[in-house]
């Protein structure tokens, strides 16, 4: 079952385009992440889903519903925002139930749903405070309680855990991870925090300038990546790219089994170990704590390998590195991958 289902969905304000043409399908039950930079066209895309925005061409279905021009309350969805957009004046009970009332649900059932809600967030004790009284992290959980009330057959939610301090984001994410799974949600989630991303989702939309560059699995967006700016934009320390041409990566003399048109050679600074046969020299060293970043030259090239955080590699030293070839990811002249 298909919860979301674009054909050919563009959006074009004048001479800005937001999104390009897209055919996109976001399973039923799924955690579907939307990411990519700044301006790539993930809010316009969750918008499109949500009917706050018409498309410019094509038609978007919703379980199979074509909602193309359907408005926003008719779309069976429920959304939350970066900034809560909780009223101030109501308490919990009444931010969450408040839609439930603009529907005129009957009384028992409002209170029925409210406290089922309000008990899987762990807010039951809250209920009759107001915003104003609550931390970020409990402001952001009656957010998520009224979406969740409402019972809608899809969830979209933009940048959500935004404005959550790190420790807090960490603990929501798994937390909202959990409750998706639990209730086997149907999520449609924007972020540009590709750590977010790949924490939560079962599948992620990577988009840059208003089009998908890959549709994948965490693991598959991490350890197959479609292009280089895919590989790029994923993994906490970004990819090495090292040009390479006649075989050979450029400015060295260290021959590589590169493929007929590859141009780059990326590898992952996790891949890269110290016993090898390609000489570096250490530029400088960032720790982390588990980890001690490793950054060289090799050639004219930068390069950056990870290394235990008990390691000790002094600036300014000669170096051998190495990699196994199966860590080796190629890419051609338009930056695309070559499996
Ligand atoms: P961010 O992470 O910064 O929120 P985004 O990926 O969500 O970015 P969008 O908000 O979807 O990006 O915007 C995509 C493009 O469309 C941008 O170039 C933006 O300036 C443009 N855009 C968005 N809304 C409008 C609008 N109402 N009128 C004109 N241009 C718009």
């Amino acid at each position: 079952m298909t919860a979301v289902e674009f054909k050919q969905v563009s959006k074009t304000w004048g001479s800005t385009t937001a999104l390009q043409p897209t055919e996109l399908e976001l399973g039923a039950g799924e955690f579907s992440v939307l990411l990519g930079p700044s301006g790539c066209g993930k809010t316009t895309t969750l918008r499109l889903i949500a009917g706050l925005e018409t498309p410019s061409t094509g038609t978007i279905r919703i379980f199979g519903d074509d909602v193309t021009h359907a408005p926003p309350a008719a779309r069976g969805v429920s959304m939350v925002f970066q900034n809560y957009a909780l009223f101030p004046h109501l308490s919990v009970q009444e931010n969450v139930a408040f839609g439930l009332k603009i529907r005129k649900t009957e009384k028992g059932e409002i209170e029925e749903r409210l406290s089922r809600v309000l008990d899987l967030l762990g807010l039951g004790a809250l209920r009759e405070r107001k915003p104003s009284q609550l931390s970020g992290g409990q402001q952001q959980r009656v957010a998520l309680a009224r979406a969740l009330v409402a019972d809608a057959r899809l969830c979209l939610m933009d940048e959500p855990l935004s404005n959550l301090d790190a420790k807090l984001r960490q603990s929501m994410r798994e937390e909202l991870r959990a409750l998706q799974q639990k209730l086997e949600l149907s999520l449609v989630y924007v972020t540009h925090d590709q750590t977010e991303a790949m924490s939560m989702a079962d599948r992620v939309v990577l988009l840059r300038d208003g089009k998908i560059e890959q549709i994948a699995s965490p693991t598959e967006i991490y350890q197959q990546p479609a292009s280089l700016f895919v590989a790029q934009f994923i993994g906490s320390t970004k990819m090495n790219v090292l040009p390479v041409r006649d075989k050979c990566i450029e400015s060295t003399d260290v021959t590589v089994s590169a493929p007929e048109n590859a141009v780059s050679l990326g590898i992952r600074p996790e891949d890269i170990s110290f016993e090898g046969s390609v000489d570096a020299t250490v530029t400088h060293t960032e720790f982390t704590g588990a980890d001690l970043l490793v950054h060289m030259q090799v050639g004219h090239h930068p390069i950056t390998a990870r290394a235990d955080g008990k390691a000790v590699i002094q600036p300014h030293t000669q170096v051998k590195l190495g990699w196994q070839p199966s860590s080796q990811h190629w890419f051609d002249a338009q930056g695309l991958r070559i499996s």
